[in-house]
This record gives C-alpha cells, sequence and structure tokens, in this order.
C-alpha cells in the first residue's frame, strides 16, 4: 500500500478515495480509530491521521496528480496533505522533460511558456504523456512511502464493494459483502 495523500478529516479522505475510483484508479482509506463493535471512528490521535492508500507503485503519481486537481478546483486555503500531493517540478531530471510540442525547443522543469516560441506548457501534462504517472514519481518527496498494514489496519480500510458500493469499512481483509453477498478482497487490486 502506498500512501498518496493524508488527511485530517475522514470525510474529506474518503472523498478523495472516491474521486480516484471514479477516474478508475482503486484506493481506500486508513487510518483513526475504528471500532468494529459500535461501527463509529474514534477520535484521531495524529494531526492528519487519515490516509489515502494505493496498491501500486505505480498507481501513485496519477493518483497524487489527481488529488492535486481536486485541490487546485476547492475554494479551501491550502492544507497540510496538499504540499504532500502537489508534485516538486524541480525534482525532475532534465532529460526526461519532453521538447516544446510546438518548436521542438528545450523546456525547464519550472516552464510555464516555451523560453524559444512562447508556447503555453504544462510540464505535468508532457510529462504523463511521455512517460505515463511514473514520470511523476521522483517529483515526489517520499517516493518511497509504503505502509504495511496491521490486521486492525486492514479491518478499518475503508473500500467499497466492488460490486454493490457498500462500504467495506469495519470488515475483514477478504470475506463476503454483508449487503450483495458477493466475495471481496481488500487489495484495492482492480478485480
Ligand atoms: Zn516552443
Ligand atoms: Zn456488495
Amino acid at each position: 500500500m502506498y500512501v498518496v495523500g493524508r488527511y485530517s478529516d475522514i470525510l474529506s479522505a474518503q472523498e478523495a478515495a472516491a474521486f480516484l475510483r471514479s477516474h478508475g484508479l482503486p484506493a481506500g482509506v486508513s487510518g483513526g480509530l475504528y471500532s468494529p463493535s459500535d461501527g463509529m471512528w474514534g477520535f484521531p490521535t495524529t494531526a492528519l491521521p487519515y490516509r489515502v492508500l494505493v496498491a501500486r507503485k505505480d498507481q501513485r503519481a496519477l493518483a497524487r496528480h489527481l488529488l492535486a486537481e481536486i485541490d487546485s478546483e476547492a475554494d479551501e486555503p491550502a492544507t497540510n496533505w496538499e504540499a504532500q500531493s502537489r508534485p516538486d517540478l524541480a525534482r525532475l531530471d532534465q532529460e526526461l522533460i519532453p521538447p516544446c510540442p510546438a518548436c521542438g525547443g528545450r523546456l525547464s522543469p519550472t516552464d510555464e511558456l516555451c523560453s524559444a516560441c512562447g508556447l503555453a506548457v504544462d510540464i505535468v501534462e508532457l510529462m504523463l504523456e511521455t512517460h505515463g504517472p511514473e514520470g511523476l514519481a521522483q517529483c515526489y518527496p517520499d517516493p518511497d512511502e509504503q505502509v504495511h498494514l496491521s490486521e486492525e489496519e486492514w479491518v478499518a480500510l475503508d473500500l467499497p464493494c466492488t460490486a454493490c458500493g457498500y462500504s467495506l469499512a469495519g470488515l475483514p481483509f477478504v470475506g463476503v459483502c454483508p449487503e450483495c453477498g458477493c466475495r471481496y478482497s481488500k487489495t484495492i487490486e482492480p478485480s
């Protein structure tokens, strides 16, 4: 599991995970204190206890790119997790940056306009088109932030049933959806 965002409240984390899923990226929420007995989330003990997770390393850059997108559309002021979800283009390897699509000129990581022809360029988009999500992996300060969930964390992991959308928070790693009776597994891999 790879952390792609951290949130102070469960609703924002669930919203972010749902947004990723709507873009075809399986994502789940972990963190906070979930009590299976009363089905409630307890009070968090750290500032940003709710983590949005994806299963594979190659899903991470795209997920963070999408989260940064929600963030740029939100009217709310900056929060802590935002800094983590925005790619730090200064970390890009100059050699990997594709040339200007209009004139073929060399682009720098921080260019918003091609210095040769003046075309407006989006380095993030160009990198995604050329190298795929992994192209942006180097832009994050914690490229290997991988978490291994404990049994309790797997139970608390909030994922919808892939068949009916019922929340599987509070249920074991594998089992049968109480709502529709389908077998599920909380691997966050597309089935
Ligand atoms: Zn150009
Ligand atoms: Zn179901």
